[in-house]
């Protein structure tokens, strides 16, 4: 069976993947010359990479996890201590610790918020441990309910005092959607909870050992393309063409450098592209669908992706930093973090400015100017003196419209991977599976469509098998 598959992010590229182990014979089609979408990166001149973000894996990703051992490259991924650090505002220069200890979940858990005596004291402690019973008896079905609910509405309603939200969750909630507490559905944040106490090693981190598109995306191509199926870059999708009942006539292909337009006709068709250029795209006839209209209520988040290289040395941390400055979210030196990048001599920083809706538009040297005011704090003995760091260049990568901005609500608008229109499917981040916007949603959604159209297609041979034995 023929798949056309629009979009060649994570989503499109698993769903491909799983496709051709399924048997069939998936053609993806990219819009930019680079694979990977929110995870693509490029080489500048010097040939150093920079990327669309600064990207984590997750203990808690089973979905990636398993990808990796398929592709057999998890030797790729660069696992880091068991641990959470924070800069400290008040304290520049320094770091506080949630250490987890080799102990079955949610001990370590326990055990690593118990530990940490800077941020949190513990009475706070103990009402922060007092208001997530709920969520630990009721589980994922109470964490859905309280997607009526901001992070800070939540906090409050849980009689959890203020300090504890300012102390590590605007850190989180930075980090998990770029966006502040008082934004995002408290869905998001008792997920991740969930997922980092349940799991023993759900919140260990690690880095990949390169660029993804050229370590994750194109073992993924490769893959792909050694059963038969085909990934076309700078191939965008410019129209879905329809035939009389609604249903998938074809892709239109926009020609791009001079390439000649097209049609590519399949058996399925999948939209891997995010949910903001398929509302864009989406034709007349099925604007009235129920699944496309609640669409409306899910746009993508402005996030900028930051990269500095400096003359010397700032920090030996070989870690995830998460910065609690108003500017920044997590940062790392990718000098320590990452092999492809390593240097014993100079950092380089990558760092994520969220929440960005106030600086998108702003010029580089506007954003570079305020971020460096934020490393004087975050690394006081490297700035401010004769042998203050120098700056010898920088990246800026802008995302005006990221993963879906998770505010309270918009778990009801996420859509199935199934459509109402038979041969039309979906994937990527936003659709429904159970890991929020983040690349294991990605990678999963496009499992889960791939397994939906082999059910789909092994429904039609087996109704036409019986059809035909009935004629005889
Ligand atoms: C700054 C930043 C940091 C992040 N950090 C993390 C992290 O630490 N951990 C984590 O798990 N996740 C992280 N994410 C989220 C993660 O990157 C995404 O959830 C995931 O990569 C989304 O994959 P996707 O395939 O659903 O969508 P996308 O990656 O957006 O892929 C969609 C593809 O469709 C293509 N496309 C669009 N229009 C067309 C068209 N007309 N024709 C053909 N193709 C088209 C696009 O070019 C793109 O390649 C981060 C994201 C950002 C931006």
């Amino acid at each position: 069976m023929r798949v056309a598959i629009a979009g060649a992010g994570l989503a499109g590229l698993s769903c491909a993947k799983y496709l051709t182990d399924a048997g069939h014979t998936p053609i993806v089609l990219e819009r930019s010359n680079v694979l990977g979408g929110k995870v693509a990166a490029w080489q500048d001149e010097d040939g150093d990479w920079y990327e669309t973000g600064l990207h984590i894996f997750f203990g808690a990703y089973p979905n990636m996890l398993e990808l990796f051992q398929e592709l057999e490259i998890e030797d790729r991924l660069q696992w880091k201590e068991h641990s959470m650090i924070f800069n400290q505002p008040d304290n520049p220069g320094t770091y506080s610790r949630f250490d987890f200890p080799d102990l079955p979940a949610p001990l370590n858990g326990v055990m690593a918020i118990l530990g940490n005596n800077e941020m949190l004291t513990w009475p706070e402690k103990i009402s922060f441990g007092i208001g997530l019973v709920p969520a630990m008896i009721r589980g994922q079905q109470y964490v859905e309910e309280m997607d009526k609910y901001s992070w800070s509405e939540w906090m409050k309603k849980q009689n959890i005092p203020e300090r504890v939200e300012k102390e590590v969750f605007i850190a989180m909630s930075k980090a998990l959607n770029f966006i502040n507490p008082d934004e995002i559905s408290a869905t998001i944040l008792l997920t991740a909870l969930n997922r980092f106490l349940q799991e023993k090693n759900g919140s260990k981190m690690a880095f990949l050992d390169g660029s993804p598109t050229e370590r994750l995306c194109q073992p993924l191509v490769d893959y792909i393309t050694a059963r038969g199926g085909e990934v076309l870059l700078n191939t965008p999708l410019k129209e879905i063409l329809l035939t009389e009942d609604h249903t998938v006539k074809g892709f239109a292909i926009r020609g791009l450098n001079g390439a000649l337009e097209g049609v590519l006709t399949a058996d399925a068709y999948v939209s891997a592209m995010p949910v903001d250029p398929l509302k864009l795209m989406l034709p007349e006839p099925w604007k009235e669908l129920d699944c496309f209209q609640k669409l409306a209520g899910l746009e993508g988040v402005p996030v900028i992706n930051l990269h500095l290289w400096f003359d010397h040395k700032l920090t030996e941390i070989d870690h995830l930093l998460f910065s609690r400055s108003p500017l920044l979210s997590v940062y790392a030196d990718m000098s320590n973090t990452c092999k492809a990048y390593a240097n014993p001599d100079r950092s380089m920083l990558e760092l994520v400015l969220a929440p960005a809706k106030d600086w998108i538009g702003k010029s580089d040297e506007d954003i570079i100017a305020a971020t460096m005011a934020e490393l004087e704090k975050l690394f006081p003995n490297h700035f401010g003196t004769e042998t203050s760091a120098k700056l010898l260049k920088y990246h800026i990568v802008k995302t005006p419209r990221s993963v879906y901005k998770a505010t309270p609500g918009r778990q009801a608008c996420r859509p199935d991977q199934r459509t109402p229109v038979a041969n039309f499917y979906l994937a990527g981040d936003y659709t429904m599976q159970e890991y929020l916007g983040s690349m294991e949603g990605a990678v999963l959604s496009g499992k889960l469509t791939a397994r939906a159209i082999s059910a789909d297609q092994q429904q039609t041979t087996n109704t036409s098998a019986s059809l035909s034995a009935g004629n005889k």
